[in-house]
C-alpha cells in the first residue's frame, strides 16, 4: 500500500486529552478519531489490526468447533423482560424506541438472543454439544468511559455461547475455551495471567478472567509466587483466621470523643492501633438495612457482601437513611443497640475488646465483644484481602499487580435456559433445561492492550501476529529520482511476499521517519543518499541499530530475520 493513497492522521502534538498510553499512542499515530464520549472511528492502521486479531481468534474458535453466527445488535424489551435482566442491567443497557414506541435495547452481550434462537431451534440433546461465536459491535452506556478503546461505550467483543445435556461436556468445552483463550493471548503477544473472578451480573458458578498485565489495568489480579494461585482481588477470598486464646472480656464503657468522626482519629484519640479499631457500615441490600463491621484498616468488598447474601444490588445507604434508621451520624455507628441485623467480617470475630460508636453523635463504646453486647445475625468474608496475608490456597503470602481483563470465560449452567424455557429431550425422553457456558474476549480492549505492553518513546511497536503492515519502505528525500526509482522495485518485489507499506509522500525526511516509528511496523527500509552505491538501511522497530544492506540483499534478510 502507498502511503499517500492511505488514511494515516498522525499528530506532531501529543494529544493531552488522552488519559491512557495506548490512547495517546492511537490517537498520535492516526489510528483512532473519537466521535462522542467512549465512541471511536477506527481508522485503516486500526481496521487492519483488528482483522489481524479477529483472525486469530476465528482460528482458535474453529479449532475448538465453533461455529460462527451473527446475530442482531437490536433486542426486544420482552426478550431481555424474559430473563429479568431489562431491570437488573441497570443504566449500562442503552435504550431506545422504534417508530410505535416499542422499546429496544442495543445488545451489551447476546445470552438472551442466543437463548430464544435456540429454544425454537433445539428439540434434543443428539444435537449437543453446541458451540457458537460471532464478532460484533456491542454497546454498554458505562458511568466512566475511559482510556480510549479499553472502556469504550461502543465496542468490538467475540462472544461464544455452548450448549450441552451434562455437566461433564459442560467442562470439556470450558476447558477446550479457556485453552483456546491462552492461545489467542500468546499469539497476540500479550503477557497474561487467567483469574478465578467473581461472576457478576451474567451470574452463572464459575469464572476465570484472562488479564493482560498492565499498570494502567482498572483490576487487581492477587497472586503468589508460590503457586499459580491468582484471583481478581473482587474474588479473592480472605483466609479465615484463627480464633484467639480466650481471656476475660473488660467492661464495656462510654466515652465521649469530641472530634472523632474517623477509624483513624478514633485511634488517635484512644491511642491504640488503627487494626484494634472497628468500622461499621450501613448497607441497602436489595432494599433492605443491615449493619456490617470490619476492622478499621480494611476495605469493604460490596461484591462479596452481594454474593453472600445472593443479592443484585448492594449500596451503602445514604446520610438521610442513616439519620432516619438511626439518628446518628456515619462517624458515630455501632451495633451496640441497634434493631439491624448485625454481620460481622472474620477478621473482627476474632477481636476481644474493640471500640466502636454509640449511635450517638461525638460517643463511642469501648471494650465492645460481640455476642456479649449484642447479636450476631453472620460471619462472613466481607473484604479485600490486602498485600502480604497468606493466599486462600495457602502457598504463599499474596502480592498484587494491575491487569486489564481482555476475556472471560463463564459456566452458565441452566440460569438462562431455565428463566427462558430452553429444554431438550435427554436419552429417556424427559425434558431437561440446557447447560450453558459464555465466552467473551474485547477485541477492541485487547488491541489497546497490545499497545499498553508493545511501544517505547516514539511509538508503537507491533508484534509481527497483528502488525498491519510487515514491513515499511520510506524515501529519505522523495524528489530524488533514483531513491524513487528503486523503491518502487523493492515495494513491488517485497509485496509478493510480505505487506508492505511505502512511504512515498513528499514530506520531510524527519516527518516520515516520526511518523514510521509512531505507526511502529517491524522493519523499516529506508532509500537514501547511499542508495547511489545500491545501498539501502534497514532497521528493526525493537532495536536501535540499523545495518546497511545491498538492495539485493534485502529479500534474503527479511527471509533469515522475519
Ligand atoms: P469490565 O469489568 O471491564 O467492565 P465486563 O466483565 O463487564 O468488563 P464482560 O461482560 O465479561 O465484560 O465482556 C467480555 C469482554 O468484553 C471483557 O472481558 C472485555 O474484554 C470486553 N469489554 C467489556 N466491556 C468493555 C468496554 N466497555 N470496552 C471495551 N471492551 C469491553
Ligand atoms: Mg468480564
Amino acid at each position: 500500500m502507498r502511503q499517500s493513497k492511505m488514511f494515516i492522521p498522525t499528530m506532531r502534538e501529543t494529544p493531552q486529552d488522552a488519559d491512557s498510553l495506548s490512547h495517546r499512542l492511537m490517537l498520535k499515530s492516526g489510528m483512532i478519531k473519537q466521535m462522542a464520549s467512549g465512541i471511536y472511528t477506527y481508522l485503516p492502521i486500526t481496521k487492519l489490526v483488528l482483522n489481524n486479531i479477529e483472525h486469530i481468534v476465528r482460528e482458535e474458535m474453529n479449532n475448538i468447533d465453533g461455529v460462527e453466527i451473527h446475530m442482531p445488535v437490536l433486542h426486544s424489551r420482552e426478550l431481555w423482560e424474559e430473563s429479568g435482566r431489562w431491570q437488573a442491567y441497570g443504566d449500562e443497557l442503552m435504550r431506545m424506541k422504534d417508530r410505535h414506541e416499542r422499546e429496544f435495547a442495543l445488545a451489551p452481550t447476546h445470552e438472551e438472543m442466543i437463548t430464544a434462537l435456540l429454544r425454537d431451534e433445539l428439540k434434543s440433546y443428539k444435537k449437543l454439544p453446541l458451540t457458537l461465536f460471532q464478532i460484533q459491535t456491542k454497546f454498554r452506556d458505562e458511568r466512566r468511559p475511559r482510556f480510549g478503546l479499553l472502556r469504550g461505550r461502543e465496542f468490538i467483543m467475540k462472544d461464544a455461547y455452548s450448549f450441552h445435556s451434562n455437566e461433564e461436556s459442560l467442562d470439556v468445552t470450558y476447558h477446550d475455551m479457556y485453552e483456546a483463550y491462552a492461545r489467542i493471548f500468546s499469539r497476540v503477544s500479550l503477557e497474561y495471567r487467567a483469574v478465578e473472578a467473581d461472576s457478576g451480573a451474567i451470574g452463572g458458578s464459575h469464572t476465570h478472567e484472562f488479564m493482560a498485565l498492565a499498570d494502567i489495568g482498572e483490576d487487581t489480579i492477587v497472586y503468589t509466587t508460590e503457586s499459580n494461585y491468582a484471583a481478581n482481588i473482587e474474588k479473592a477470598y480472605c483466609p479465615v483466621p484463627e480464633p484467639p486464646e480466650l481471656s476475660a472480656m473488660k467492661a464495656f464503657d462510654k466515652v465521649a470523643t469530641p472530634g472523632v468522626t474517623s477509624c483513624q482519629t478514633l485511634a488517635d484519640f484512644l491511642e491504640i492501633n488503627l487494626e484494634e479499631t472497628t468500622k461499621t457500615m450501613i448497607l441497602k441490600v436489595d432494599g433492605d438495612f443491615i449493619m456490617l463491621l470490619i476492622r478499621g484498616d480494611h476495605e469493604l468488598n460490596d461484591i462479596k457482601v452481594r454474593d453472600y447474601f445472593g443479592a443484585q444490588d448492594v449500596e451503602f445507604a445514604t446520610d438521610a437513611d442513616i439519620r432516619d434508621t438511626l439518628n446518628a451520624s456515619p462517624g458515630s455507628l455501632g451495633p451496640v443497640g441497634t434493631e439491624l441485623p448485625v454481620y460481622i467480617d472474620h477478621q473482627v470475630k476474632i477481636m476481644p475488646d474493640y471500640p466502636t460508636g454509640a449511635n450517638v453523635d461525638e460517643y463511642h463504646y469501648i471494650n465492645v465483644n460481640h455476642e456479649r453486647d449484642f447479636e450476631v445475625a453472620g460471619y462472613g468474608d466481607f473484604r479485600f484481602i490486602t498485600e502480604g496475608e497468606m493466599a486462600e490456597d495457602g502457598s504463599g503470602k499474596v502480592k498484587f499487580m494491575r491487569g486489564i481483563e481482555v476475556g472471560q470465560v463463564f459456566k452458565l449452567g441452566t440460569k438462562y435456559s431455565e428463566s427462558m424455557n430452553l429444554h431438550v429431550l435427554d436419552e429417556n425422553g424427559r425434558s431437561v433445561p440446557v447447560l450453558m457456558g459464555c465466552y467473551g474476549i474485547g477485541i477492541s480492549r485487547t488491541l489497546s492492550a497490545i499497545i499498553e505492553s508493545h511501544h517505547d518513546g516514539r511509538g508503537i511497536i507491533w508484534p509481527k501476529s497483528v502488525t498491519p503492515f510487515d514491513v515499511h519502505i520510506v524515501t529519505a528525500n522523495h524528489k530524488d529520482g533514483l531513491a524513487r526509482e528503486e523503491a518502487e522495485t523493492l515495494y513491488e518485489s517485497l509485496s509478493q511476499d510480505y505487506n508492505v507499506l511505502y512511504d512515498d509522500r513528499k514530506e520531510r525526511a524527519g516527518v516520515k521517519f516520526a511518523d514510521s516509528d509512531l505507526i511502529g511496523l517491524p522493519y523499516r527500509i529506508v532509500i537514501g543518499r547511499s542508495i547511489k552505491e545500491g545501498k539501502v538501511e534497514v532497521k528493526p522497530r525493537d532495536s536501535e541499530t540499523a545495518v546497511e544492506i545491498g538492495t539485493e540483499e534485502v529479500h534474503g534478510y527479511l527471509e533469515k530475520n522475519y
